[in-house]
């Protein structure tokens, strides 16, 4: 069986960093390329070599690089090039292994509406839905029922989707779904789907490797989502009895199969009140929220996934998979929830996570580096684990409370309060949660004075790039904490 002894990650910032590391575990040389405004980004630090490039989604100049510099395998993260089936072919056209499923499977799951046929042929539960002509939308939308989801075929990140209560709604939500799709997919094919009232966003991880063998690791609980983004997950989920499990992770094996699927994978599901679950769509790629699953699974997915592509039998036996534990997630952003969510950039003058022994941090910032609006906001994930749901959900409120970042505004306040709420403490919560509690999560009392309190670490210490890296040999600059003398933000 061939081993890489160099892979090529096609892709920046946290997840190159995170594929970076197993490769490192692994003894396997890393490449990552990087465009200008990333030229000193944590990523390009971490591999053994960066190279220059045009853009993350110039496929032809990344596979010639990897090439050029000598790598076996390319790993395409997530994001960017990750499902772009043309992408995967020419990899293996240019005798690259493409860390991932065959370009045929990412096709499929790619279009919403193939993916849903050929799902519902594996047997797996539909949501009812509709499509067909646009000019009989109106007849298509009635035998449905009211609410629905106007979907774009070729959407993803929740671009291209509308909810439609009534009638009189259905043509202009048509119109700007279409129109939303064509202009981020080039598509504006697009189907109907029943709204399903208060459900549960879950799913499950699959693998398949190329002898045939199919795996499924249970469930991760993704319901908290703005927007259709997800915020918080946890792994496992209280709305999953052992039973459900059986019957979930039984769906995503028949999808392995159904797929001839190899490499890691995740099937989504949505769960109603009454726990019958429906297909919602299978992305061929690592998600950004797979640490939980590596946590209470007590697995690395990116050595997995390296192993399958080197030609590796999954080696797992699937009676074995029995969660341990409770994992969970918080999506750190530079963002102001209390102005719009709207973006926030500038240098991350203070930059200092939490460490702990149930605390795992993934990010692709350091101190000192620049937030720009290039790039998606995302800062970096906490994830906490715990022997249960409770002290998972502990372990992560302290984490972010001591969590300091100066210089960007932050969700980590926001983050804050929907931890602490009784909805998401009991575990009541459905994807719609978010939205429908407006402005319980808007600034508090106790928002602000962690603001005042990060303000003042950021007033007494010094600046930025002084801060852990002495010029010429002065002794170390003082730390923020270390001015405060005993006082914590905490
Ligand atoms: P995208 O690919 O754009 O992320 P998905 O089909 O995966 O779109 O749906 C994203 C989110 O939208 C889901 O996690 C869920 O919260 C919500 N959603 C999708 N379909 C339905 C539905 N039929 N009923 C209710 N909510 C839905």
């Amino acid at each position: 069986m061939p081993k890489f002894d160099t892979v090529f990650i096609a892709n920046r910032g946290e997840i190159a960093v995170r594929v970076a590391s197993t490769l490192r575990s692994l003894g396997i040389r890393s490449i990552a390329p990087y465009t200008e405004p990333d030229r000193k980004a944590y990523h390009t630090q971490v591999v053994d070599l960066a190279v220059p490039v045009q853009s993350y989604l110039h496929g032809e100049q990344l596979i010639s690089l990897a090439r050029e510099k000598g790598a076996q395998a390319v790993h395409p993260g997530y994001g960017f090039l990750s499902e772009n089936a043309e992408f995967c072919a020419a990899c293996q056209k240019a005798g690259l292994e493409f860390i991932g499923p065959s370009p045929d499977a990412i096709a499929r799951m790619g279009d919403k509406l193939l993916a849903k046929q050929q799902m519902k042929q594996a047997g797996l539960p539909m949501v009812p839905s509709w499509s067909g002509p646009p000019e009989e939308a109106v007849e298509g939308a009635r035998s449905l029922g009211y609410p629905l989801l106007v979907k774009a075929a070729a959407g993803g990140g929740g671009k291209g989707m509308r909810l439609v209560k009534e009638e009189s709604e259905l043509p202009q939500a048509i119109e700007r779904a279409r129109g939303e799709a064509l202009k981020a997919f080039g598509d504006d094919s697009f189907f109907l789907e029943k709204f399903i009232v208060n459900p549960r966003h879950i799913e499950v991880q699959i693998f398949g490797d190329k002898h045939g063998n199919a795996l499924c690791f249970g469930e991760r609980e993704c319901s908290l989502q703005r927007r259709y983004q997800k915020i918080i997950e946890e792994a496992p989920s209280l709305a999953v009895s052992p039973d459900l499990r059986e019957k979930l992770v039984k769906a995503g094996v028949n999808a392995v199969r159904a797929l001839n699927y190899t490499g890691a994978g995740t099937v989504e599901f949505i769960l109603d009140e009454d726990e019958h679950f429906y297909f919602l769509e299978v992305n061929t790629r690592l998600q950004v929220e797979h640490p939980v699953t590596e946590l209470v699974y007590g697995v690395d997915l990116v050595a997995l996934q390296i192993a399958v592509a080197e030609g590796a039998p999954l080696a797992i036996e699937q009676s074995f998979l029995k969660p341990r534990g409770w994992a969970m997630e918080a999506r750190v952003y530079a963002e102001d929830p209390d102005d719009g969510f709207l973006p926030s950039v500038g240098t991350l003058g203070v930059f200092q996570p939490p460490a702990g022994p149930n605390l795992r941090l993934d990010t692709g910032f350091r101190q000192g580096d620049e937030v720009s609006i290039h790039f998606d906001p995302m800062l970096a994930k906490l994830i906490s684990y715990g022997p249960d749901r409770e002290a998972a959900r502990r372990g992560l409120l302290a984490g972010l409370k001591e969590f300091a970042v100066l210089g960007v505004t932050t969700n980590i306040p926001y983050l804050g309060r929907i931890l602490s709420h009784p909805t998401f403490i009991d575990g009541e919560f459905h994807t719609q949660f978010l939205e429908a509690s407006g402005s319980l999560f808007s600034r508090t009392e106790d928002s602000s004075k962690q603001a005042l309190a990060l303000a003042l670490v950021g007033a007494f210490g010094p600046r930025t790039k002084e801060l852990g890296s002495p010029p010429n040999g002065s002794p170390p600059a003082p730390t923020p904490w270390a001015s405060l003398g005993e006082w914590r933000l905490n």
